[in-house]
């Protein structure tokens, strides 16, 4: 059942000491209105606010003093009947207050299903509802400012004039199939065809690599510190959190990431992953080897390879280093302030083109420099430019991905001179995939597992 009435606990972002109860559907008005006192809310106008408590039907005590906001449709999130209720009490009073609800005849919403709603009602579309869950996921302000444009539909926008252009182009090729006989018609076509696909292409790739740097800032750069014992891995790991200003955390009553395992590098949020116990291991090249710790170095976007300037490097040192080939990552050349026996050049020879940062620990030294290289190594400096506002996550990169190989295979046909109706199939499947982006072309069981994904209550 689409249109009966949900409810579910809701907080909105950046005011966790407030809780909301909100309701969605035809009886939300209804329902909520048996439990408060102040006013009749049937009567009163929509989208207006009022004050008053909720009433324990059964034992006539007052369980909370709200604010009570009133939205009828379908001017609301979902296009139904919204209730809103601000409560002040502390998360078991709030708690009590939704059983009453539920009592009184809502269903407990299922996680995402407002914003389900909202899509299935047409307020928003498929990439729209992502950043919702975006924006209850995000980690530092950038990332929330991203999915905030998202929400806006800039990506959709996008994706949509893509597709124009692409209908177009089959516009085109369906003209030369129903009048084959005009010779020129078709070789001009295949020209302005080529032409037009590539420009689709070389737009598909550039929101591609934005989408990949949308993710990052969403998803956090997963990193790993590694070194030898002693040499200042924790010292760097706290370094990091002592600079982090408050990061965003997820919302109380939901399910909660270990938030002391993001630091927030100007406004790049780091992931300080354990994969497979990496995190300020020691000896994980002793434990497991270097092949094996490859593998599971692999899984982090970057590692940070600490190393002691008041000691010679030794062969655990060697073996990190080998451990890391070919990934991406950056020397910490720590405790700077000792005497050097450190040699620097046979650093640079096993670093190669890997950037090299200097610090001393202990005296808050070179922390800037670090954060900059990070910054620098994911952004290339310009993580402000405003061509980052298409955050973007797994399931989009993945259908741009596949949206520029149709495009490519397309472009080989034309270049192969295929006839020109082969070449429409795969031209129209690009438009189709970019569909999918927009929740266009998709199919429910997506949009099902899509919106189960969301937290509760929103
Ligand atoms: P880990 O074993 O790699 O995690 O190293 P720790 O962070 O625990 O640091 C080991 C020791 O080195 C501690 O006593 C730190 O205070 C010290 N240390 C960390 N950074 C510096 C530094 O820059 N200079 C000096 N002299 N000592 C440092
Ligand atoms: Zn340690």
């Amino acid at each position: 059942m689409e249109n009966d009435t949900i409810a579910a606990i809701s907080t909105p972002i950046g005011e966790g000491a407030i809780a909301i109860v909100r309701l969605s559907g035809e009886e939300a008005v209804s329902i909520s209105n048996k439990l408060f006192s102040g006013k009749d809310l049937a009567t009163v106008d929509s989208h207006t606010i009022h004050y008053g408590k909720m009433i324990n039907t059964e034992t006539n005590e007052v369980m909370e003093e709200v604010m009570v906001t009133v939205m009828r449709a379908p001017k609301t999130f979902t296009r139904e009947d919204v209730v809103e209720i601000n409560c002040h009490g502390g998360l078991a009073s709030v708690n009590r207050l939704l059983e009453h609800i539920l009592y009184h005849g809502a269903r407990l919403a299922e996680p995402g299903e407002f914003t389900k709603r909202a899509f299935l009602n047409g307020r928003i579309d498929l990439s729209q509802a992502e950043a919702v869950m975006d924006l209850i996921r995000a980690k530092t302000d950038k990332a929330m400012n991203i999915a905030l444009k998202q929400l806006d539909g800039k990506l959709s926008k996008l994706v949509q004039d893509l597709r124009q252009q692409l209908i177009e182009t089959v516009a085109h090729v369906e003209v030369n199939i129903d009048y084959p006989e005009y010779d020129d018609v078709e070789e001009m076509s295949h020209q302005m065809l080529k032409k037009q696909t590539r420009e689709v292409y070389v737009e598909v790739e550039r929101l591609l690599s934005m989408a990949k740097q949308g993710k990052i800032l969403r998803e956090g750069i997963a990193t790993a510190i590694i070194g030898r014992p002693n040499v200042g891995k924790s010292s760097l790991l706290n370094a990091f959190v002592q600079e982090t200003k408050a990061i965003v955390t997820d919302i109380p009553g939901t399910t909660r990431d270990v938030i002391e395992e993001y630091v927030n590098v100007r406004g790049i949020p780091l992931r300080l992953v354990d994969t497979a116990g990496i995190r300020e291991t020691e000896d994980i090249v002793e434990r497991i080897g270097v092949e094996r710790s490859r593998q599971a170095l692999k899984e982090s976007d970057l590692i940070l390879l600490v190393l002691n300037y008041g000691e010679e490097l030794s062969d655990e040192d060697r073996n990190l280093f080998k451990a890391v080939e070919g990934l991406e990552y950056i020397v910490i050349v720590n405790k700077t302030d000792l005497e050097q026996k450190l040699d620097l050049e046979e650093v640079k020879q096993l670093a190669g083109d890997q950037k090299i940062i200097t610090t001393a620990l202990i005296e808050d030294k070179g922390m800037d420099a670090l954060e900059e290289a990070i910054a620098d190594t994911f952004f290339a400096g310009d993580l402000d430019s405003g061509d980052l506002s298409y955050v973007s996550n797994v399931r989009h990169i993945q259908l741009l991905q596949q949206t520029m190989q149709a495009l490519d295979d397309a472009m080989d046909a034309m270049d192969a001179e295929m006839p020109i109706d082969l070449v429409q199939i795969d031209v129209t499947r690009a438009w189709e995939l970019l569909g999918e982006i927009i929740g266009d072309t998709v199919q429910d069981s997506l949009i099902d597992q899509l919106f189960s994904q969301f937290c509760l209550g929103k």
